[in-house]
């Protein structure tokens, strides 16, 4: 699908098998989420834009290179956005963050904002929106929208399992945000989770149930 990319790498493939398994426990699901996102991470800022610096080595002057620009925003969908917020903020460890707190209301599966909270210059910084599961896409939609009205103009979207119906409304609604994600599964159940999925990735990773 144009501006979906596949992270098809098998470290990743790996991790997925782990988070996918309902024998993993709560401590190795948090675990993996977080080594997943700094795999994510790396192929989310490939194009990072970078500027000639000179610095000193020990032994010598050298041209080199360092990232240009404004910090990244890393955006996690709250709640299970924070899981790949940690391996992120590994990566990145200067990045600013915004979180957006969005519930799926469980009758219409329509997304509900309780909290939002950004840095303000978003509108001159790349930002990153994290959660794991794109499944009906409201939320990302609501989430990007969010982020649209704060003035965000360059963002893009990491998620771990995508469903083809929540990629096909994502896009249609935001055509300018690209997709990066580990999987697209075969589609939803009832009531909106991914099969096969992985679960509820909020429940998995903190254990509430
Ligand atoms: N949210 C989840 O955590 N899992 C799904 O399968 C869908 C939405």
């Amino acid at each position: 699908m144009d501006g979906v990319t596949v992270i098809d790498h098998p470290l990743v493939r790996h991790k997925l098998t782990v988070m996918r398994d309902a024998r993993t426990s709560t401590k190795t699901f948090r675990q993996v989420m977080r080594e997943t996102a700094t795999l994510l991470c790396y192929e989310v800022t490939h194009d990072l834009e970078l500027e000639a610096v000179e610095i000193e080595t020990p032994m010598a002057k050298v041209q080199t290179w360092a990232l240009a620009g404004k910090k990244l925003v890393f955006a996690p969908i709250l709640r299970a956005g924070v899981g790949l917020l940690e391996g992120m903020l590994d990566m990145v460890p200067s990045a600013r963050v915004a979180h957006i707190g969005l519930y799926r209301d469980p009758a219409t599966l329509e997304a509900v904002e309780y909290y939002f909270k950004s840095p303000e210059d978003v509108a001159q910084r790349l930002v990153i929106v994290l959660d794991p599961m794109l499944a009906t896409g409201h939320t990302a939609v609501a989430a990007v929208d969010r982020l649209k009205e704060q003035g965000a103009r360059e963002i893009r979207f990491v998620c771990v399992v995508a469903a083809p119906r929540g990629l096909e409304a994502f896009r249609a609604h935001h055509p300018d945000v690209p997709v990066w994600t580990a999987a697209i599964d075969e589609g939803l159940d009832d009531h909106g989770y991914i099969l096969p999925g992985l679960g509820d990735a909020g429940d998995r990773m903190y254990g509430t149930r």
